[in-house]
């Protein structure tokens, strides 16, 4: 096992700049996902780690040692993609057997005893006589994973692994990458595009967009700090309300607003520099709720579409030209046409800056007191 250290890396193909300039650190046995729309450089920062492109500038080390000129095939890395890369006429078993009989530097015995352990872990023992196209594609992904872990690699990398398999088994299979990782211990760096499986899986999350990396952090403090607007839209579904509001002062206290839609601020110092300024504020709609009347803080809405979700009942609703989503109670028998009274939690509140969307306030009264410095210091990837 290793740590992995990206150092100001960049990768240029032609005149498209993939991966802009980034700097990572993923310590001795940690799960780090890396997560961001198509085309946004996650891949080709995994192909990087694994040799199978070369960086245009930066270091790459492993166990602190540049890997910048060496080999894939000598960086002790594993990699598994997603379109699981098995040869079809190989049973499963020499499928996971090749790489180490290629090698020439294991026993029989010992390529014996990692495929009864590998298959134990990964529950194929079944299945190892069967050629990949009598697998499920769960039971192929499996396959895919016991041909990296008989190699016990210093570095598991992961390139979208489980987007080929259906909502359930992808499900399944999530938690037990959780469970082999808590097994195995070994350090992995995992790509996908989709938050959920980002936000369950990683120790950390990085998030990244248009070659850079916009934000690393475990996965409940990107959901509640977010370093700028991207991530506060991209992280959590149904996305953050984000719309254009003033901020004022309002006696001791303070609002952030447009037109009708009104929300109270806390008494906060550090909202004295954001005073009579422009910003973004972002809402979760979950940190919204339906008030069953009018009172001196609800803003009054209508309700355009709704969208039974089973535990609950998402509505989105406009305030003059703010469409704002909602969770409301499933049995509320709210309906598209309806007036309903909006609160928000006076605790779950962020500010943007209009112009660049870097954070500038997090209303919550845990926030660290070192909040904005901290998700400006993570912005640039540590
Ligand atoms: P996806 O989720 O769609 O796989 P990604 O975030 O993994 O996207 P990359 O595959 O890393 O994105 O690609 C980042 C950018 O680099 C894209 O604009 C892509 O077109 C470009 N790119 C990647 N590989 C090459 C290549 N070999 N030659 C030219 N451009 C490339």
């Amino acid at each position: 096992m290793t740590d992995v250290t990206l150092t100001n890396v960049r990768k240029a193909f032609g005149d498209v700049v993939a991966v802009k300039d980034i700097s990572l650190t993923v310590p001795d046995g940690e799960f780090v996902v890396v997560v961001g729309p198509s085309g946004c450089g996650k891949s080709t920062t995994l192909r990087l780690i694994a040799g199978l492109e070369s960086v245009t500038e930066g270091d790459i080390r492993m166990g602190g040692e540049s890997v910048v000129g060496i080999d894939g095939a000598d960086r002790d890395v594993a990699m598994v993609f997603q379109n699981y890369a098995l040869y079809p006429h190989m049973t499963a078993r020499r499928n996971i057997t090749f790489g180490m009989r290629s090698s020439g530097s294991f026993t029989d015995a010992e390529v014996a005893s990692r495929v009864e352990e590998a298959a134990e872990v990964l529950d194929i023992a079944d299945l190892l006589d069967r050629k990949p196209a009598a697998l499920s594609g769960g039971e192929r992904q499996r396959v895919a994973l016991g041909r990296a872990i008989v190699r016990d690699p210093k570095v598991f990398l992961m390139d979208e692994p489980l987007s080929n398999l259906d909502a359930k088994l992808r499900i399944r299979m999530r938690a037990e990458l959780a469970k082999l990782h808590a097994r195995l211990g070994t350090t992995t760096v995992y790509v996908t595009h989709d938050q959920t499986e980002a936000m369950t899986l990683g120790d950390r999350v990085v998030v990244m967009y248009d070659g850079e990396i916009q934000q690393t952090a475990p996965p409940q403090r990107l959901y509640d700090y977010p370093a700028n607007r991207f991530v506060a839209e991209f992280i959590g579904d149904p996305a953050m309300n984000v719309f254009p509001v003033e901020v004022r002062r309002d006696g001791g206290a303070y609002r952030a607003g447009r037109g009708a839609l009104q929300v109270a601020l806390p008494a906060d110092d550090s909202l004295t520099s954001l005073a009579g300024r422009e910003a973004l504020l972002g809402v979760r709609p979950e940190n919204l709720h339906v008030e069953p009347r009018r009172g001196p803080e609800t803003v009054e809405a209508t309700v355009t579409v709704t969208e039974p979700l089973g535990d609950s009942l998402l509505i989105e609703c406009a305030v003059g030209d703010v469409a704002l989503k909602v969770h409301a109670s499933p049995r509320s028998g709210i309906e598209p046409g309806d007036t309903v009274f909006l609160s928000a939690d006076a605790a779950r509140l962020h500010l943007f800056d209009p112009e660049t969307g870097e954070a500038r306030y997090h209303s919550d009264p845990e926030a660290p007191v070192t909040g904005m410095a901290a998700a400006t210091s993570s912005a640039s990837g540590e």
